[in-house]
């Protein structure tokens, strides 16, 4: 029954940040476009047509890798772990969700290592839960000219430490008490799903989630999770 919560919740969110994506695909069709008429005129030099087909090519390649972690998102979550780098998850669904970032005009910034920080995980999962609270970070800005959403990950001691910050319209003690519970949402198209699944799927692996949240003065979730040792290939 959770899995299926859990999967009804991410067609809603998925379908919810559709309209973003369609967005996001149409700049680089528009650039393309344009740089394919300029390539047809012969006069132009090897050089610039050159110059020309890159743009166009990382135009398309960064779209298509959007496209397909965006789909890999979607996929129906099965129950495995492995160990898997929170690093590379999180600048995945960075990428993901920054079209909705920009849709609703929040800068969404990230220090995320370059190193890797392995945990033992469902990677899907850890996706969603990622998405889920980037998604309400986005959203809590709804109110603000100036939105802003940090997110900030390092290893300490033997954990995980992940921080989603937001300058949004932050919680009052009453909502910060109902939070996490089933169907508590404050949105007109909310399910009060998504934090009930990742508070659950968080706890499941040995994580914790703590936040601290001033009413109109901005929430930041802090989540750890234990790190995983793992045998590097030498
Ligand atoms: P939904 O987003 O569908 O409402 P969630 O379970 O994701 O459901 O969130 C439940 C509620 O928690 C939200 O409706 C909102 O009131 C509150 N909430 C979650 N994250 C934040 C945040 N970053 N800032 C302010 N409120 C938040
Ligand atoms: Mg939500």
């Amino acid at each position: 029954l959770f899995i299926e919560y859990a999967q009804n919740e991410k067609v809603v969110v998925i379908s919810q940040v559709a309209a973003s994506l369609v967005h996001e695909v149409r700049n680089p069709l528009t650039a393309v476009k344009g740089f394919l008429k300029l390539i047809r005129e012969s006069s132009l030099e090897r050089d610039k047509v050159n110059r020309y087909i890159d743009i166009c090519v990382s135009e398309m390649e960064r779209t298509e890798y959007i496209l397909s972690e965006y789909l890999s998102i979607s996929k129906p979550l099965t129950d495995h772990q492995e160990s898997t780098d929170l690093s590379n998850l999180l600048k995945i669904t960075v990428e993901v969700m920054r079209p909705y970032a920009n849709m609703n005009n929040v800068a969404l910034e990230g220090q995320i290592p370059e190193g890797r920080i392995w945990i033992l995980a469902n990677p899907e999962k850890i996706k969603q839960i990622l998405m889920n609270m980037i998604k309400n970070a986005i959203e809590a800005c709804y109110d603000s000219t100036e939105g802003r959403v940090t997110l900030e990950l390092a290893a300490v001691g033997g954990e995980a430490v992940l921080t989603i910050e937001d300058n949004g319209i932050g919680m009052t003690k009453d909502q910060i008490e109902k939070l996490g519970s089933v169907f508590f949402s404050t949105k007109a198209r909310g399910t009060g799903l998504g934090l009930t699944f990742s508070y659950q799927a968080i706890q499941a692996i040995g994580g914790t989630v703590s936040l601290k949240s001033v009413h109109r003065g901005g929430t930041r979730f802090t989540i750890t999770l234990p790190l995983h040792e793992r045998a590097e290939a030498k």
